[in-house]
């Protein structure tokens, strides 16, 4: 029965540090500043986790200010998913990350009042050996190398590319690693570029193209994938459902992250409207701790490849909850997401 009590909720930052720093074509970055959200009532607690992104206008403290404007607008019932998260809609519009939290805490919370996990309230089964990609960011190449070999135990890597001197970065990879390998160019290439790079990328044995162009050049996409023997999957052009159908003739699948699309709800529609387009699904995310990561793992039954490493490139993870043993994931057993907090978050309350 739904508790009738005002719904507590607070923030704290995160700051996660990368392992190795990590570059893609846009830049590079050492640590993810993110932004905890616990919701409590009646005794129970419902966590959720944002990782701003610069990319979409996103910081921390913006993060922190949207979490606080929603949260005049939770429901007493956390029950009440979609209308807490159209409130949020109407609140807050556009950010991505600090409606995810909200989501992934609201979902936490609500399946935890019915003694159920966050998978089985979506009516989902609990994804059975599923693997994830693990992720290679651009650097110089003897960093490269140790990355890769610290990544022996991952069956599928997906590199960074859309620089100078990529295609050779994937050619070392090749020569250091038998696993599966994909790559994103996080909009980095030009039509030409990419229309010359990819048939050497498919001569490595590269699987999979991710967001070759920028992010609205559809045509350009639309024209490559005519000529492009392997999967391309859009990424920065696709935030949400809305924006499926424009892509939905260009690519052969869609990126989808609970930090872009702003939770579990939105992805689930978002897998809807991919399979009426006829993509494929990848669940992706951003240097997440394993809070957030373990959210979307709920949903790894929709999808057909996995992209959930963001925990696995950080060093201080405060959370335990989804694990990856030779990239395979294994879901936490328990109510909710399963998530536990072993370590207190250093940085500090933001309110
Ligand atoms: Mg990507």
């Amino acid at each position: 029965m739904p508790r009738r009590c005002a719904v507590k909720i607070s923030t704290e930052s995160l700051s996660l540090s990368l392992r190795h720093p990590f570059g893609i074509s846009r830049g590079v970055a050492t640590v993810s500043n993110n932004v905890i959200v616990r919701l409590e009532q009646g005794g129970d607690i419902g966590l959720g986790e944002a990782a701003p992104s610069r990319h979409y206008g996103e910081t921390g403290a913006s993060v922190a200010r949207a979490v606080e404007i929603m949260a005049r607008e939770l429901p007493e019932d956390p029950l009440q998913l979609e209308t807490a998260m159209s409130k949020a809609e109407s609140t807050i519009g556009r950010s991505g990350a600090a409606k995810a939290a909200i989501d992934i805490a609201l979902h936490d919370l609500a399946a935890k009042r019915l003694g159920v996990s966050v998978h089985e309230l979506l009516g989902l089964p609990r994804p059975e050996d599923r693997i994830t990609s693990f992720t290679i960011g651009l650097d110089e190449h003897h960093v490269v190398r140790q990355k890769v070999l610290e990544a022996r135990q991952y069956p599928v890597l997906k590199v960074k590319v859309g620089v100078p001197g990529d295609v050779r970065l994937v050619a070392l990879v090749r020569e250091l690693s038998e696993a599966r390998i994909r790559v994103d160019a996080n909009a980095g290439w030009s039509f030409a570029e990419a229309r010359r790079k990819i048939p050497q990328l498919v001569d490595l044995g590269v699987e999979l193209i991710e967001q070759p162009l920028p992010a609205t050049h559809f045509e350009g996409m639309r024209a490559l994938r005519a000529l492009c023997p392997v999967p391309i999957f859009a990424d920065e052009s696709v935030e949400r459902a809305r924006d499926i159908p424009r892509v939905a003739a260009c690519v052969d699948g869609i990126n989808i992250k609970l930090m872009k699309c702003g939770g579990l709800r939105e992805a689930v529609r978002m897998v809807a409207v991919a399979r009426a387009h006829n993509l494929q699904v990848m669940l992706g995310c951003m240097v997440e701790s394993s809070l957030a990561i373990t959210a979307a793992a709920h949903l790894a039954s929709l999808a057909d490849h996995l992209d959930l490493d963001g925990h696995l490139l950080v060093s201080n993870d405060p959370f335990a909850g989804i694990e990856v043993v030779d990239g395979r994931i294994r879901l936490p057993e328990g109510p909710g997401l399963g998530v536990r907090q072993r370590e207190a978050i250093a940085g500090g309350d933001e309110g």
